[in-house]
Protein backbone atom coordinates (compact mmCIF):
# COMPACT_ATOMS: atom_id res chain seq x y z
CA UNK A 1 0.00 0.00 0.00
CA UNK A 2 1.36 3.37 -1.49
CA UNK A 3 0.62 6.95 -0.63
CA UNK A 4 2.45 9.52 -1.94
CA UNK A 5 5.97 8.28 -3.69
CA UNK A 6 8.03 10.63 -2.44
CA UNK A 7 12.13 11.65 -3.90
CA UNK A 8 14.19 9.91 -1.45
CA UNK A 9 15.74 12.05 1.61
CA UNK A 10 19.33 13.00 0.63
CA UNK A 11 22.43 10.92 0.97
CA UNK A 12 19.71 7.70 0.28
CA UNK A 13 21.54 5.80 -2.93
CA UNK A 14 18.64 5.43 -5.59
CA UNK A 15 14.67 6.10 -5.50
CA UNK A 16 12.99 4.08 -2.74
CA UNK A 17 10.28 2.93 -4.62
CA UNK A 18 12.35 2.10 -8.05
CA UNK A 19 14.37 -0.10 -5.01
CA UNK A 20 12.23 -1.65 -3.43
CA UNK A 21 10.76 -2.78 -6.57
CA UNK A 22 14.01 -4.04 -8.03
CA UNK A 23 13.93 -5.95 -4.38
CA UNK A 24 10.58 -7.79 -5.17
CA UNK A 25 11.81 -8.46 -8.92
CA UNK A 26 15.23 -10.27 -7.32
CA UNK A 27 13.59 -12.21 -5.30
CA UNK A 28 10.96 -13.50 -7.47
CA UNK A 29 7.95 -11.52 -6.76
CA UNK A 30 5.63 -10.42 -9.30
CA UNK A 31 3.15 -8.27 -9.39
CA UNK A 32 -0.50 -8.83 -10.59
CA UNK A 33 -4.12 -7.16 -10.28
CA UNK A 34 -6.03 -8.06 -7.09
CA UNK A 35 -8.81 -9.58 -9.85
CA UNK A 36 -5.98 -11.72 -10.98
CA UNK A 37 -6.03 -12.86 -7.14
CA UNK A 38 -9.34 -13.13 -6.55
CA UNK A 39 -9.81 -15.17 -10.02
CA UNK A 40 -6.66 -17.50 -8.64
CA UNK A 41 -9.24 -17.69 -5.05
CA UNK A 42 -12.29 -18.36 -6.18
CA UNK A 43 -11.50 -20.27 -9.72
CA UNK A 44 -7.97 -21.30 -9.22
CA UNK A 45 -6.90 -19.56 -12.16
CA UNK A 46 -3.16 -19.30 -12.47
CA UNK A 47 -1.31 -16.89 -10.92
CA UNK A 48 2.72 -16.33 -11.13
CA UNK A 49 4.86 -17.76 -7.64
CA UNK A 50 5.29 -14.77 -5.03
CA UNK A 51 2.45 -12.95 -6.39
CA UNK A 52 1.89 -9.17 -5.22
CA UNK A 53 -0.71 -6.15 -5.79
CA UNK A 54 1.14 -2.63 -5.61
CA UNK A 55 -1.52 -0.47 -4.57
CA UNK A 56 -1.73 3.30 -4.43
CA UNK A 57 -4.37 5.42 -2.57
CA UNK A 58 -6.09 8.26 -3.95
CA UNK A 59 -4.81 9.57 -6.70
CA UNK A 60 -1.62 11.45 -6.28
CA UNK A 61 0.22 13.08 -9.41
CA UNK A 62 3.47 11.28 -8.49
CA UNK A 63 1.82 7.70 -8.80
CA UNK A 64 1.90 8.55 -12.86
CA UNK A 65 4.86 10.53 -13.25
CA UNK A 66 7.26 8.32 -10.36
CA UNK A 67 5.40 4.99 -9.61
CA UNK A 68 4.08 4.15 -13.49
CA UNK A 69 7.74 4.53 -15.53
CA UNK A 70 9.17 2.07 -12.40
CA UNK A 71 6.64 -0.84 -13.26
CA UNK A 72 6.47 -0.18 -17.00
CA UNK A 73 10.20 -1.31 -16.97
CA UNK A 74 8.87 -4.76 -15.04
CA UNK A 75 5.84 -5.24 -17.23
CA UNK A 76 3.62 -5.11 -13.88
CA UNK A 77 0.41 -3.52 -13.44
CA UNK A 78 -0.69 -1.41 -10.11
CA UNK A 79 -4.01 -1.17 -9.00
CA UNK A 80 -4.87 2.43 -8.30
CA UNK A 81 -7.56 2.68 -5.44
CA UNK A 82 -9.01 6.14 -7.24
CA UNK A 83 -10.81 9.16 -5.34
CA UNK A 84 -13.13 10.53 -7.76
CA UNK A 85 -12.66 13.93 -6.64
CA UNK A 86 -8.83 13.72 -7.43
CA UNK A 87 -9.90 13.53 -11.06
CA UNK A 88 -12.32 16.22 -10.45
CA UNK A 89 -9.41 18.25 -8.56
CA UNK A 90 -7.12 17.42 -11.34
CA UNK A 91 -4.67 16.12 -8.46
CA UNK A 92 -4.31 13.08 -10.94
CA UNK A 93 -5.60 14.32 -14.27
CA UNK A 94 -7.85 12.42 -16.51
CA UNK A 95 -5.97 11.56 -19.12
CA UNK A 96 -3.52 10.10 -16.58
CA UNK A 97 -5.99 7.99 -14.96
CA UNK A 98 -6.29 7.10 -18.75
CA UNK A 99 -2.31 6.48 -19.42
CA UNK A 100 -2.55 3.75 -16.58
CA UNK A 101 -5.85 1.83 -17.55
CA UNK A 102 -4.20 1.57 -21.04
CA UNK A 103 -1.32 0.25 -19.68
CA UNK A 104 -3.25 -2.78 -17.78
CA UNK A 105 -4.05 -0.89 -14.07
CA UNK A 106 -6.33 -1.95 -12.21
CA UNK A 107 -8.70 0.99 -10.97
CA UNK A 108 -10.38 0.16 -7.97
CA UNK A 109 -12.84 2.80 -5.96
CA UNK A 110 -11.89 4.47 -2.82
CA UNK A 111 -15.04 7.14 -2.72
CA UNK A 112 -15.63 10.49 -4.16
CA UNK A 113 -14.73 12.28 -1.53
CA UNK A 114 -12.95 9.96 1.02
CA UNK A 115 -15.43 10.09 4.03
CA UNK A 116 -15.38 8.35 7.25
CA UNK A 117 -17.60 5.96 5.91
CA UNK A 118 -18.80 4.78 9.36
CA UNK A 119 -20.19 8.45 10.35
CA UNK A 120 -22.12 9.52 7.36
CA UNK A 121 -25.93 8.62 6.67
CA UNK A 122 -26.97 6.04 4.85
CA UNK A 123 -27.93 7.86 1.65
CA UNK A 124 -23.95 9.58 1.52
CA UNK A 125 -22.85 6.18 2.39
CA UNK A 126 -24.50 4.64 -1.09
CA UNK A 127 -23.37 7.72 -3.01
CA UNK A 128 -19.79 7.33 -1.85
CA UNK A 129 -19.64 3.68 -2.66
CA UNK A 130 -21.99 3.49 -5.69
CA UNK A 131 -21.52 6.17 -6.84
CA UNK A 132 -17.94 6.09 -7.25
CA UNK A 133 -17.92 3.22 -9.18
CA UNK A 134 -20.49 4.77 -11.15
CA UNK A 135 -18.78 7.78 -11.95
CA UNK A 136 -15.13 5.82 -12.50
CA UNK A 137 -16.84 3.39 -14.66
CA UNK A 138 -18.48 6.00 -16.74
CA UNK A 139 -15.00 7.91 -17.67
CA UNK A 140 -12.72 4.52 -17.92
CA UNK A 141 -14.85 2.62 -18.91
CA UNK A 142 -13.07 -0.35 -16.70
CA UNK A 143 -14.71 -3.19 -14.46
CA UNK A 144 -14.18 -1.58 -10.93
CA UNK A 145 -14.75 -4.46 -9.02
CA UNK A 146 -12.67 -3.72 -5.90
CA UNK A 147 -13.07 -1.50 -3.52
CA UNK A 148 -10.83 0.80 -0.92
CA UNK A 149 -11.99 1.78 2.70
CA UNK A 150 -10.93 5.37 3.38
CA UNK A 151 -8.78 5.47 5.73
CA UNK A 152 -9.71 2.17 6.86
CA UNK A 153 -12.67 2.67 8.11
CA UNK A 154 -15.34 0.15 7.90
CA UNK A 155 -18.12 -1.45 10.14
CA UNK A 156 -20.76 -3.94 9.07
CA UNK A 157 -23.12 -1.45 7.80
CA UNK A 158 -20.63 -0.01 5.43
CA UNK A 159 -19.20 -3.59 4.14
CA UNK A 160 -22.99 -4.66 3.67
CA UNK A 161 -23.03 -1.02 1.41
CA UNK A 162 -20.08 -2.18 -0.73
CA UNK A 163 -21.40 -5.89 -1.28
CA UNK A 164 -24.35 -4.57 -2.11
CA UNK A 165 -22.83 -2.14 -4.71
CA UNK A 166 -21.51 -5.56 -6.19
CA UNK A 167 -17.93 -5.23 -5.35
CA UNK A 168 -16.32 -8.49 -5.25
CA UNK A 169 -13.87 -7.48 -2.29
CA UNK A 170 -12.42 -4.66 -0.84
CA UNK A 171 -9.12 -3.52 1.12
CA UNK A 172 -8.43 -2.09 4.16
CA UNK A 173 -5.08 -0.59 6.11
CA UNK A 174 -5.15 -3.79 8.69
CA UNK A 175 -1.63 -5.02 8.72
CA UNK A 176 -0.54 -8.14 6.87
CA UNK A 177 -1.15 -10.48 3.67
CA UNK A 178 -4.58 -10.63 2.45
CA UNK A 179 -6.52 -13.84 2.35
CA UNK A 180 -9.20 -15.00 0.55
CA UNK A 181 -11.14 -15.53 4.09
CA UNK A 182 -11.65 -12.05 4.41
CA UNK A 183 -12.74 -10.92 0.60
CA UNK A 184 -14.02 -8.22 2.16
CA UNK A 185 -11.50 -6.73 4.59
CA UNK A 186 -8.24 -7.92 2.67
CA UNK A 187 -5.09 -6.61 4.79
CA UNK A 188 -2.19 -5.11 3.18
CA UNK A 189 1.50 -4.00 4.05
CA UNK A 190 1.58 -0.20 4.37
CA UNK A 191 5.35 1.08 2.84
CA UNK A 192 5.70 4.29 4.59
CA UNK A 193 8.17 6.84 2.96
CA UNK A 194 10.64 6.87 6.09
CA UNK A 195 11.24 2.75 5.20
CA UNK A 196 13.97 2.44 2.51
CA UNK A 197 14.83 -0.45 0.73
CA UNK A 198 15.92 -1.75 3.94
CA UNK A 199 12.54 -1.30 6.10
CA UNK A 200 11.01 -2.49 2.92
CA UNK A 201 12.67 -5.51 3.27
CA UNK A 202 12.09 -6.35 6.79
CA UNK A 203 8.46 -6.06 6.37
CA UNK A 204 8.53 -8.15 2.81
CA UNK A 205 10.32 -10.80 5.33
CA UNK A 206 8.70 -10.89 8.42
CA UNK A 207 5.66 -12.20 6.60
CA UNK A 208 4.21 -15.37 7.28
CA UNK A 209 6.51 -17.69 4.32
CA UNK A 210 2.90 -18.79 2.73
CA UNK A 211 -0.34 -17.27 3.85
CA UNK A 212 -2.53 -20.38 3.19
ZN1 LIG B 1 -7.24 7.16 0.96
Amino acid sequence: MYHVIAMPPAGVPFPDFAGQMRWLARHGYHAVTLHSVYEYWVAGAPLPRRAIVISFDDGYLSQHTKAFPVLQRLHWPGVLNLKVNAVQKYNLPFWRVRALADAGWEIDAHTITHPDLTTVDDRRLWQEVRGSRVAIRRMFHVPVDFFCYPSGRYDARVIDAVRRAGYLGATTTNYGPARPSNLYTLSRIRVSGSDGVAGFAGKMEGLPASPY
